[in-house]
């Protein structure tokens, strides 16, 4: 299949819509195409290489700059700023870059000639250059790295297929409404973030971009501005609820809801969330499934807390035997890793795509995510999920954060350890509060304190470390 470039195509549908806003510049459709052609005259001839790196923050620049590149037929290779150095090289070589667009705040002494500032490039003179009349569906559009929770981070490939499947299953589910307008302040280079983007294009809707997230300005720009849905992953709903708590405060009437995924969430928040007023819908999905694949409606969102929701109308979901793996159907689905077909390959069953995730469907139908599959602790013979005693040791007085993973062991062949940022205790007592909450083989006999626990850049815990420390 083929169709007519998003971005022209919404300035001939919808050119006097509203595109998209940084709350300071905002750009219609049709004005929008305006700039990301100028931008691409002055992108023009700076690479042959297919694939572009885009290493920016949610700005203007960034996504006029990411348009301009899909518009020029290039595959945008989406780099996450928090990276150390090394880590980005690996990327850069990995996709074989020879030119990155860096936001110039963004900008390190140690890059090289590759790396070029936006305001350099945007400062060459312009080139005559034809926009692609269409986008085809198996073309790639971007690579975007996984979070890297479970070791070294994979290129996944996104067509404009997965792309497009993957926003009109989520209208299908969410609707749209007139005026639509998506808070995006997940950032552009994961898939919550770029698919609001690609969203907007295809919806012809109004993205609303946010540098960064602090839950004072976002409760200020939801007080304040039209934004219908924002788009969070749990550090942010937790610490936009006690915002919500301490201020009271209105959002404008148009906001309907926070659609919430990227990890797990514990039930207190979401009931604490319901309590507040504040609407909930989760969902579940990765970077090789182009965003969202399951998720809640908004009519069942308040009577089915903690499920992650049914499978959206074009993916089929299956349980493994025995394993439980959540496996999936879907168009969005992503052809493959970069360079990495074997890996792939490996998680692909019978046309079944193995997720790597551990899931229960509950009598009414609804999915529940239990954990990592490659996290699960198997204490004689009983399955252990760490974020299931991760979350009641969060609640208890003292402790900050939590992390548990397997030790082998002679007797249960693994068993329970615990890591905690907080304030030491004696294990004992730990062990006690355990048992007043959690079957007994579930609970910690271990505890190690301290200073922090590793997390990657999208901030999710890396047990993987953890288990590496306890094998030392
Ligand atoms: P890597 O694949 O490199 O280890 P990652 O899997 O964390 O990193 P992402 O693609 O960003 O990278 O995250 C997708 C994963 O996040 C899912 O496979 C699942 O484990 C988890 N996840 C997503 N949504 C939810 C949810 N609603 N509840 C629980 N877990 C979720
Ligand atoms: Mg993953």
């Amino acid at each position: 299949m083929e169709t007519q470039n998003w971005l022209i195509k919404q300035a001939q549908l919808n050119p006097d819509r509203l595109a998209v806003s940084d709350g300071q510049t905002s750009h219609t459709f049709a004005q929008l195409l305006t700039v990301v052609k100028a931008d691409a005259a002055h992108l023009a001839g700076l690479t042959t290489q297919a694939r572009v790196g885009l290493l920016g923050k949610n700005n203007l620049l960034t996504y006029r700059l990411a348009l301009a590149l899909l518009s020029m037929g290039k595959t945008i290779v989406w780099l996450n700023w928090r990276l150390a150095s090394p880590e980005l090289a690996f990327q850069v070589a990995d996709s074989e870059l020879d030119l990155v667009l860096v936001d110039d705040a963004l900008m390190r002494a140690e890059f090289d000639q590759r790396y070029q500032t936006y305001t350099t490039v945007l400062a060459r003179p312009g080139q005559a250059v034809e926009l692609q009349a269409t986008f085809a569906s198996e073309a790639i559009a971007s690579i975007m790295y996984t979070s890297g929770t479970t070791g070294q981070p994979k290129g996944v490939l996104q067509t404009f297929g997965n792309h497009f499947a993957s926003a009109v299953a989520s209208s299908l589910n969410l609707g749209l409404v007139a005026n639509e307008q998506w808070l995006c302040v997940t950032p552009l280079f994961h898939i919550s973030g770029f698919s609001i983007v690609m969203r907007g294009l295809v919806y012809g809707m109004a993205v609303r971009l946010m540098a960064r997230f602090d839950p004072v300005a976002v409760e200020a720009v939801l007080c304040t501005e039209p934004i219908t849905i924002l788009s969070a992953v749990p550090y942010m709903l937790k610490q936009l609820l006690q915002q919500r708590q301490r201020t009271h405060r209105a959002y404008q009437p148009a906001f309907r809801l926070v659609l919430l995924g990227g990890g797990t969430i514990d039930q207190a928040t979401l009931a604490a969330c319901q309590a507040a007023h504040l609407p909930v819908v989760q969902c579940y999905g990765m970077t090789e499934t182009c965003s969202q694949i399951i998720a809640l409606s908004a009519r069942d969102a308040s009577q089915q807390l903690g499920a992650v929701g049914k499978p959206l109308f074009t993916t089929q979901v299956k349980l493994m035997p025995t394993t439980h793996e959540i496996a999936i159907k879907t168009p969005a689905l992503t052809p493959g890793y970069l360079k990495q077909p074997a890996k792939f390959a490996a998680k692909m069953v019978d046309g079944w795509y193995l997720t790597g995730d551990i899931g229960h469907f509950n009598a009414a139908g609804f999915l529940y995510v239990d954990g990592r599959k490659d996290e699960m602790i198997i204490s004689g013979g009983e399955n252990i999920f760490p974020q299931e005693v991760e979350q009641v040791y969060a609640a208890m007085p003292g402790i900050e954060a939590v992390a548990v993973v397997g030790q082998a062991d002679a007797t249960w062949g693994q068993r329970p350890v615990a890591f905690i940022v907080g304030q030491a205790q004696p294990a004992q007592k730990l062990i006690d509060y355990g048992y007043a909450h959690l079957a007994h083989y579930k609970v910690p006999k271990e505890y190690h304190f301290v200073a922090a626990l590793p997390k990657n850049a999208s901030g999710k815990v890396q047990r993987f470390k953890l288990r590496q420390q306890l094998a030392k």
